[in-house]
């Protein structure tokens, strides 16, 4: 039991920006930070943090609370656990009555493994640095890899003796219990006897983002080949492989303040370049990268630099994975090194300034590095090229961000001597066949959930301008298509070079200036995130709609964004052929504009014709025509703008 006193210091002391800046990062806005939220799966932060109130909220799935809460929450910590934690990372002495074996009874299953694992792991540091055994053999290993004492404690490496069942012994008279033992895998179970799972090992405890021991490796010493090098604790309640990477508790704030996560094989690797002064880096540990893992590191960083030992079998492998990272709107580097060479030898090998060095030097993006490697196995083969475009445009497909698409369409028609038009065509066959796809899944998925079928959204017409609502929906695909896209006005003579907006800003602010509303329920919706947005200053970028929960927004997003449309390539103005991508963005948004406030003027004025006809008092007459006289205004002066520049206030 941990006594009121010491909670009430501990809740006194903590600062929750600091508290949450472990897991999540935040930029000041205002008064308060603002994150994007560990709690779901978001592109535009909604995760808000106030300082002055200790509490924090997220606007997108509703999670609030305050700094203990929020540990609860992430780490699924208990209270007493979550106290724990923030006392360990502000100092707070916290005083605890030893546990009898009846208290740890008490724990529920998960603190038990936790802490099961935790005894453990002082067992193995204990045995490694303070026996005969454990120095002879474990230590002297890591000492001939040049491993530093520091080291060794900073990652808490251990041994497990030699003898079948110390460890299992040892644990059982401390009364941890049986069931316990073989849950966390560090005991197997044979003819009613445990024993070690790891004996005769160096232990590589793996830590959670929290820094709680979660599970273990091994390594062998000995080069018999009956057994296997590593070995690695079993899944359970408290460890899933897929959502771990090694290392990441000594990385995160290294990946936050460099703003990239190196990647790496094994536990040593990770050791060897921390020892060097590249803390930046984690290891997924053997298990081939999971969607988990990535999105982990995306908390902390967009930026990944996988550091490969120079197998191109091995790298060929992995490119799946690696789309995954694409996917998920990262940014992906590969460093290779040297014939032989593992990032764990290479920085044993090399001064700690020349393996930087080296890997700045030889980050290569992936996009690009995966066609070289490619290229280079086609030589002149054309069918094997004609497969090679598909893989490197099937790649750049994933990347949700429309203007990277195209760039790197750029870069790779250079480096493979292919028409940009060809690979552009190839990568809308793809784009479009992975639409159809994910719609029908969503709509399956759909139907199973909801039983209702009419909650689907009907699949938007194909466009049609003169159909009532078209000029609605035009502004609505402008702002997914340009939303975030940069315009220049010129405010007062044609010499001026013009102020930059986004286009959203300036939509917005001619709709709001003539008090245009939406219609249509979801355009509405769509109008709303963007007016937000622009009031505060976040515009909403395309996959935040895309990817939106609600199922009609995303439905008709998808369906705005992908149907077969691009800039009329033939706007004229004053009888000049406009051909500059931004002019024509600027008239095409201008002449929606026109085209939106138009139709909203007529319609008004029909309506108001209409009451006039069934006017009764010559009083509602006049009220009547007045109004009508203010729209004829507007609608003349609007006219005159035309498809001219139209005036922000
Ligand atoms: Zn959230």
């Amino acid at each position: 039991m941990i006594p009121r006193d010491t909670i009430d210091t501990i809740i006194s002391t903590v600062r929750i920006e600091e508290v949450i800046g472990d897991f999540v990062v935040l930029r000041r806005r205002g008064v308060n930070m603002l994150g994007l939220c560990p709690f779901h799966n978001e592109k535009t932060p909604s995760f808000t943090v106030s300082p002055a109130k200790g509490i924090y909220k997220c606007f997108g799935c509703g999670k609030a609370g305050n700094a203990v809460n929020f540990i609860m929450e992430h780490e699924h910590f208990s209270y007493p656990e979550a106290l724990k934690y923030l006392a360990r990372k502000y100092n707070i002495e916290v005083e605890e009555e030893e546990q009898t074996p009846e208290q740890l009874q008490e724990l529920n299953e998960k603190e038990s493994l936790y802490n099961l694992n935790q005894f453990a792991q002082q067992f193995f540091s204990r045995t490694l640095l303070e026996t005969n055994e454990g120095k002879a053999v474990g230590w002297s290993y890591l000492r001939e890899r040049g491993i530093r004492d520091d080291i060794i404690q900073k990652f808490q490496l251990g041994f497990s003796p030699s003898a079948w069942d110390a460890f299992s012994q040892h644990a059982a008279k401390n009364g941890y219990k049986k069931e316990y033992l073989i849950k966390t895998g560090l005991s197997l179970e044979k003819e009613n006897r445990l024993y070690d799972r790891f004996h005769s090992r160096i232990i590589f405890p793996i830590h959670s983002a929290s820094g709680r021991v979660i599970g273990f490796g091994g390594r062998i010493l000995s080069a018999e080949k009956t057994h296997a090098k590593y070995v690695n604790s079993p899944e359970s309640e408290i460890y899933n492989k897929s959502k771990t990477l090694y290392g990441i508790f000594f990385a995160k704030n290294a990946i936050i303040s460099k703003d990239n996560c190196y990647l790496v094989e094994g536990y040593t690797d990770v050791i060897s370049l921390f020892q060097a002064g590249i803390e930046n880096t984690v290891a997924s540990s053997g298990t081939s990268l999971t969607l988990d893992q990535i999105r982990m590191i995306r908390r902390y960083t967009t930026n990944i630099t996988i550091l490969y030992d120079g197998d191109p079998a091995g790298i060929k492998a992995s490119f799946r994975g690696i789309d995954m990272i694409v996917e998920q709107a990262m940014n992906v580097m590969i460093v290779l090194f040297p014939n032989g060479e593992d990032p764990d030898s290479f920085a044993r090998k090399n001064h700690p300034d020349e393996v930087d060095r080296f890997i700045k030097e030889n980050a290569v993006n992936f996009i690009l590095f995966k066609t070289r490697l490619l290229l280079d196995e086609t030589r002149n083969d054309p069918i094997k090229k004609a497969g090679l475009i598909k893989e490197i445009v099937n790649t750049i497909a994933l990347i949700p961000d429309g203007i990277s698409r195209s760039l790197y369409i750029h870069e790779c028609s250079a480096l493979m001597t292919v028409s940009e038009q060809v690979l552009m065509v190839e990568m809308n066959k793809i784009l479009r066949a992975r639409l159809k796809k994910s719609l029908k899944e969503e709509g399956s998925e759909e139907n199973e959930i909801i039983p209702e079928p009419e909650v689907i959204a009907e699949p938007q017409k194909d466009f049609d301008t003169d159909s009532p609502g078209s000029q609605e929906q035009e502004i609505i695909r402008l702002l997914l298509l340009y939303g975030q896209d940069i315009i220049h006005l010129k405010m007062d003579n044609a010499a001026d070079t013009g102020v930059p907006v986004m286009v959203a800003d300036y939509v917005v602010h001619v709709l709001l200036r003539d008090e245009m509303v939406f219609e249509n329920p979801v355009f509405g919706k769509i109008y709303e995130f963007y007016l937000d947005g622009v009031r505060k200053d976040a515009i909403p970028d395309r996959n935040f709609f895309l990817t939106h929960p609600d199922l009609e927004l995303s439905q008709t997003a998808v369906n705005l964004v992908f149907s077969p449309y691009e800039l009329s390539k033939n706007w004229y103005k004053n009888n000049i052929l406009i051909t500059t991508e931004e002019s024509r963005l600027l008239l095409h948004v201008e002449h929606s504009i026109h085209a939106f406030r138009a139709r909203k003027l007529e319609k008004m004025m029909t309506e108001i014709r209409r009451k006039l006809a069934n006017a009764e008092t010559a009083e509602e007459q006049t009220i009547l025509m007045k109004q009508l006289g203010e729209l004829k205004k507007q609608s003349i002066r609007i006219n005159r703008e035309g498809l001219g520049r139209i005036i922000i206030k």
